[in-house]
């Protein structure tokens, strides 16, 4: 499932093509549930005519702000992506102007496009996105001690903080050495601020690599130019369960932490003895 890497990724990838700028000429909906909450008829009608002014990223959220005001929000959820060439499971195709075709290719159909007139309504509910200046040091300390939880499925929670999913969490608390399990007001300050600085870490490095692609299936993650992410060469922890922890040469384990397959390195990750 793209995170806010694969996402970042895709937005930069979707500038570059020249896709800001373009008019909307004509909208074909192949799956009808992908949007919402009109029609599809009626979504194309909204989208025809108007210009893709801006093109921008929050959280896992992808934004295309239109000419008209209204604002398409685009949630990739397992499968979503975006390519220029024709392929199978299109589910949404933009034909723009000067010849620009844009696929919106999801094979697993779980992605969605929602035409909102303020995408308040939706991000409103985000925390800050994990990558911006409003996610400090100092709101993440107070948003972890002033609950009672685990920390992984915290850092999963998107009105926490917008961005992070399964991968980055692993890798993230792997940096820290941190068990997934911890309650989240256990943490000390100088844990916080190592947890803080891996979060930030971990994410900038996969914007770097242009993302995480595990496996080789279908469904899995490619940005536009349809190439994997790079940053697979890179991940501790997450998918690699049985094999040595880079740190200590231990075996990573597997194991489920909140309805989630986690990977942790049972030495580097204990929990600590205050728990
Ligand atoms: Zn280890």
């Amino acid at each position: 499932m793209p995170e806010l890497p694969e996402v970042e990724t895709i937005v930069r990838q979707l500038r570059a093509r020249g896709v800001e700028g373009r008019e909307i000429r004509s909208v074909q909906i192949n799956w009808l549930r992908t949007v919402e909450p009109l029609s599809a008829a009626a979504f194309s009608r909204q989208l025809r005519e108007t210009v893709i002014e801006q093109i921008s990223r929050t959280g896992k959220w992808i934004l295309f702000h239109l000419s008209s005001g209204k604002t398409i929000m685009i949630h990739l959820r397992m499968s979503g992506s975006f390519s220029t060439e024709k392929g199978s499971h299109d589910r949404v195709v933009l034909q723009l102007s000067d010849g620009l075709t844009l696929y919106y290719r999801d094979t697993r159909k779980f992605g969605r496009w929602k035409l909102v007139d303020d995408p308040q309504q939706i991000l409103g509910k985000l925390g800050p996105d994990a990558l911006t200046r409003q996610f400090t040091l100092n709101y993440f300390s107070e948003a972890m001690l002033r609950r009672h939880r685990m920390i992984k499925p915290l850092l999963l929670d998107q009105s926490i903080v917008a961005g992070l999913g399964n991968i980055y969490v692993d890798e993230a608390l792997w940096e820290s050495k941190l068990n997934p399990e911890r309650r989240s007001d256990s943490l000390s300050k100088d844990e916080l601020a190592v947890l803080f600085k891996a979060i930030k870490h971990v994410l900038r490095i996969g914007v770097k690599n242009r993302g995480t692609s595990l496996g080789d299936g279908k469904t899995n993650y490619r940005d536009v130019e349809g190439e994997s992410g790079g940053y697979r060469v890179k991940v501790k922890a997450y998918g690699r369960a049985g094999q040595p922890c880079s740190r200590c040469k231990n075996a990573l384990e597997k194991i489920i932490v909140a309805q989630r397959g986690t990977t942790i390195c049972p030495v580097c990750q204990q929990h600590s003895s205050q728990d």
